[in-house]
């Protein structure tokens, strides 16, 4: 638990009526649009593109971007909702928004004037896709080891390497490319159609099966020196920290989707079937996997609406409380689809039903943004430089 300073908003427990009424209106766009068709969507391994331009229209492609740069402007707690609420539909479908808002607020932050006239409006909208491309075949966690180079060549750089797992590469407009250059990693804003990209197919994971994955490769590949994205040398200390840092945030948010869906199901079915003569609800090792499933849920909202508070309150502690939002709605949402699955018996482990799907998408929530074991170094980081601070400066 991070200190809270004392003039800092209490963290609350419950949403205001105007997010619980955003909150109602993302439900019926998924309840109508997304989650019927969700078992489609990962059959055909890809999004329709008329959702895509649904979700463009409803503003809820990078929702946080403010207004006045052509967003919907949502707080971050309203964008937050809108990430479980997409993800309770299908997790494939608000994976896009999660690194399509990375994209987007790499440019917001860190983006020239130049690169936020053209692009920020246009990401805002949904009228352009984007897509993070950070992982290579020899750099997953650690970032630092990336090998993909840029070599600066008159008023352009030249990029090359392979970008592996890149989410909806295989319709993105624009890619955030990280490579290595003279002065360190460095970002750049890649089109679909710079020469020198060739665009591939991703094999198919365990979840986020309609993720549309593609891999890169770079031969060369000419971006315009006004496409590089903050400072060269900034690319993973400052541009991905930020995006990452937002994917963080949604994937949190995305995981209590999940597990929100997975436990009313298991709810649900729990009281509706029967086994020896009573429901099933009524055998206490099945009440010891409620309880045990509707702790980690009440926990996991609450550390995001946490996290939340304290973005919208720009507290410093905010990274801190996002990592740990994380990592435990991450794990929350794997153990309660699990239990969901068992509780299901056979059913769950049907293509029929849903649950198996939660669980495994879940189950790449683990992985993604910072696996569990990368936030476990951060954090612990975290918390160590709290006490060194608590403690005051060391006395040798
Ligand atoms: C569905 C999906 C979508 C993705 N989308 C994108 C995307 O859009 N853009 C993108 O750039 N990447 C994307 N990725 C890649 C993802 O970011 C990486 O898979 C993730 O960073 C982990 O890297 P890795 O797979 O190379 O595993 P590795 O880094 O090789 O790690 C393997 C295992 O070792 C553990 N490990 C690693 N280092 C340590 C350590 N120091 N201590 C203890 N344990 C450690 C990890 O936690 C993990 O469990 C996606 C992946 C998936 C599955």
């Amino acid at each position: 638990m991070t200190t809270q300073p004392p003039d800092a908003p209490a963290t609350r427990l419950d949403l205001t009526p105007v997010e619980a009424a955003h909150q109602a209106s993302f439900l019926d766009f998924v309840e109508a649009e997304i989650a019927p068709y969700a078992g489609q969507f990962e059959a055909s391994a890809s999004v329709p593109p008329e959702l895509v331009r649904g979700l463009a229209e409803q503003g809820y492609l990078a929702s946080f971007v403010p207004e006045k740069a052509g967003g919907a402007g949502h707080p971050m707690i309203v964008h937050g909702l809108l990430q479980a609420a997409l993800a309770g539909g299908s997790a494939s479908v608000q994976s896009l928004s999660t690194v399509h808002g990375m994209v987007a607020v790499a440019v917001l932050r860190w983006g020239s004037g130049e690169l936020k006239e053209r692009f920020l409006a246009p990401l805002a909208r949904g009228a352009l896709l984007g897509a993070f491309a950070l992982t290579e075949p020899g750099a997953g966690s650690d970032a630092q080891a990336i090998e993909t180079t840029a070599v600066a060549d008159g008023d352009s750089f030249l990029l090359t390497g392979q970008k592996r797992w890149v989410s909806f590469g295989q319709i993105a407009d624009l890619f955030l490319v990280f490579a290595r250059g003279d002065d360190g990693p460095t970002a750049f804003l890649v089109p679909w159609d710079a020469e020198g990209l060739t665009i591939t197919r991703s094999p198919l994971t365990l979840g986020l099966r309609a993720g549309m994955l593609a891999d890169l490769d770079l031969q060369g590949c000419r971006v315009a020196r006004e496409n590089l994205v903050g400072r060269a040398g900034f690319g993973l200390s400052h541009v991905a920290a930020s995006a990452l840092d937002l994917g963080r945030y949604s994937v949190a948010w995305a995981s209590l989707g999940i597990a929100e869906v997975a436990f009313a199901a298991t709810v649900k079915h729990a009281s509706e079937r029967r086994q020896r003569g009573v429901a099933l609800a009524s055998h206490q090792l099945v009440q010891r996997r409620l309880t045990d499933a509707s702790t980690l849920l009440d926990a996991a909202r609450l550390l995001c609406l946490r996290a939340g508070v304290r973005r919208e309150a720009r507290e410093p502690g905010a990274i801190a409380d996002t990592l740990t939002a994380k990592y435990f709605a991450s794990r929350a949402a794997r153990q309660i689809a699990d239990h969901a699955v068992q509780l299901h018996g056979a059913e769950g482990l049907s293509d029929e039903h849903p649950v198996q799907r939660y669980f495994r998408d879940a189950r790449v929530m683990e992985i993604i943004e910072g696996s569990s074991e990368v936030l476990e170094i951060l954090i612990a980081e975290h918390a160590l430089a709290e006490h060194r601070a608590a403690r005051g400066p060391e006395i040798t």
